[in-house]
């Protein structure tokens, strides 16, 4: 059995080595015949992708693209839904070492504008559905899937060189989720690939024998990195589901497609444990993005048969902390935990923070966000050691790491630290609580620095909902702590969102 750090270690040099080209990394060097997506209709209707089918395609788009004007270093956005034009456009792009720019199919004008305009994109890839979103768009050329692309694939001979873009060349740049504010541009060199596969291999433990489903969307880093590029790096094949997300069709497409390694936001494992969705039997079950609450972990148990593990990671870093599944390296769960750094990358808890030591992690490769200096170094401190993930955190006496909060979003009441998590996974387990926020707001009579207020969604009716913010109060006081019982429960329709689902707090802080 190679030894974990060998194996870190030799996907580090060929994906860092000075010829390296995506595609060839992605797509050329697998059996031709190996499924590398499969794909799943509005209807459950399936049907498959090949390496070879992906390539040859790839191919002969990359040869239109590269008619069209495209070249090596071009910022090329993407608005597609997951379908496998997607993923032939993206391996065109990497053909000509151009750089992919996703766009999220859920965002509007606002959204799209803002991450075209700022990577200074020269062509936008859509499809029909899409495409009147980007009408306003001055300036940019637009290609959209149809006759036009099949025309240009269809008298273009296959692209036959393959770019040399290097281990520190660009392949994605991508933004973060927007959760804490404005998102932040993220540059992902091609040494990245060697993270990625680690997590893949280590953190998610995906088999060739396994029907690997990561749910979340390519437009973000989670559904990126871990939904698109690991996959194919690893050779291995990920389902894309075209359906808008319920709790019942994800149960249904688990179970006609035989899903056996499944991989999702807390809010997907939420939403079904609420609809009550499964049993589902599975071999491995993994989750990432926001807190996973207990309530869902225990739900998780008796609906997969197996725990859903905890994984941490950013846009940033990719995945970095988790509750490995392969067996290597796994270590039991201990509750509360999202466990420990990934093979390659060297973690602690600093100034209260969780942080990676960049300086010891060979797998690091984040250098700064695009054209924000100072955002970039508040992360970095003591010269560049320490990366510093902007969430509070801790780890214990064995080294398992605990997340608090986004140290924004921590709370500093009557002189105690206290994280919205812990408040928020006790006031979700009321059976007329659909989703909630606490956060903490100034306190109105001025000593107590801040107070506890609770943001609930309930399936309760509006004349129900002052007892209930008693009830939910004392929820609080007796089963967790007094000092952090919300002194105020408002009822609201819904909660601020990211486009991906994550709360933002900040939004409700403000008031
Ligand atoms: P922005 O940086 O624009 O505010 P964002 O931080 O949500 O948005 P992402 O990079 O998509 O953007 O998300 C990374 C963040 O998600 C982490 O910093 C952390 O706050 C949260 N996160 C990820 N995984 C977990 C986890 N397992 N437990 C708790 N929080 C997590
Ligand atoms: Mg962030």
């Amino acid at each position: 059995m190679p030894d974990v750090d060998d194996t870190v270690e030799r996907w580090l040099s060929e994906y860092a080595a000075p010829d390296a080209n995506v595609a060839t990394l992605l797509c050329d060097r697998h059996d031709p015949d190996a499924v590398a997506f499969r794909f799943v209709d509005e209807d459950l209707a399936g049907s498959t992708l090949t390496y070879g089918e992906l390539g040859d395609r790839s191919r002969r788009l990359a040869t239109g693209l590269a008619d069209r004007g495209v070249e090596r270093g071009d910022r090329v956005a993407v608005l597609m839904s997951k379908r496998p034009e997607l993923v032939v456009a993206l391996l065109a792009l990497w053909r000509l070492g151009a750089v992919h720019v996703p766009l999220f199919t859920a965002f509007a004008g606002g959204a799209i504008r803002l991450r075209v305009e700022s990577a200074q994109t020269r062509l936008v890839l859509t499809e029909p559905e899409q495409r009147a979103k980007l009408d306003a768009l001055e300036g940019v050329d637009v290609l959209e899937t149809g006759p036009d692309v099949d025309r240009l694939v269809g008298d273009s001979a296959p692209w036959t060189t393959s770019e040399a873009v290097g281990g520190d060349g660009a392949f994605l740049q991508l933004y973060t989720s927007g959760t804490t504010g404005k998102p932040k541009g993220v540059v992902v060199p091609v040494r990245a690939l060697a993270a990625f596969q680690t997590y893949l291999h280590y953190g998610l433990d995906v088999r060739a024998e396994d029907v690997y489903w990561n749910a979340a969307d390519p437009g973000w880093a989670y559904g990126l990195y871990y939904g698109v590029v690991a996959p194919m790096v690893g050779g291995r094949a990920n389902l894309l589901s075209r359906g808008t997300f319920t709790p019942g069709s994800t149960a249904a497409v688990m179970q006609r497609f035989g899903v056996t390694n499944f991989a999702g936001a807390p809010t997907m494992y939420r939403a079904m444990s609420k609809a009550a969705a499964g049993p589902v039997p599975l071999r491995r079950a993994s989750s990432a993005g926001e807190p996973l609450t207990p309530d869902v972990v225990e739900w998780g148990k008796t609906t997969f048969g197996v725990p859903i593990a905890d994984h941490y990671g950013q846009t940033e870093l990719g995945m970095v902390i988790g509750n490995h599944w392969h067996e290597d390296v796994a270590r039991p769960i201990r509750a509360g935990s999202m466990g420990h750094p990934l093979p390659g990358f060297v973690a602690g808890a600093v100034d209260g923070q969780i942080a990676v030591d960049a300086s010891a992690s060979r797998l690091f490769w984040f250098e700064g966000y695009q054209d924000a200096p100072e955002k970039s170094a508040e992360r970095f401190i003591e010269a560049g050691r320490w990366y510093l993930t902007g969430d509070a955190g801790r780890t214990d006496e064995d080294g398992y790491f605990f997340f608090t909060a986004r140290d924004d979003d921590v709370i500093l009441a009557s002189g105690y630290r206290i994280g919205p998590f812990d408040v928020e996974s006790v006031l979700v387990t009321h059976p007329a609580v659909v989703d909630v926020a606490v956060v903490g707001r100034p306190d109105p009579e001025g000593v107590r620095g801040e107070v506890v207020e609770a943001f609930v969604v309930t399936s309760a009716p509006p004349e129900a909902h002052d007892a209930l913010a008693r009830e939910l109060q004392v929820l609080v006081r007796d089963t967790y702590s007094r000092h952090a019982y919300p002194r105020t429960v408002h009822f609201v329709d819904a909660l601020p969102k990211t486009p991906s689902g994550k709360i933002q707090r900040f939004l409700l802080r403000r008031g």
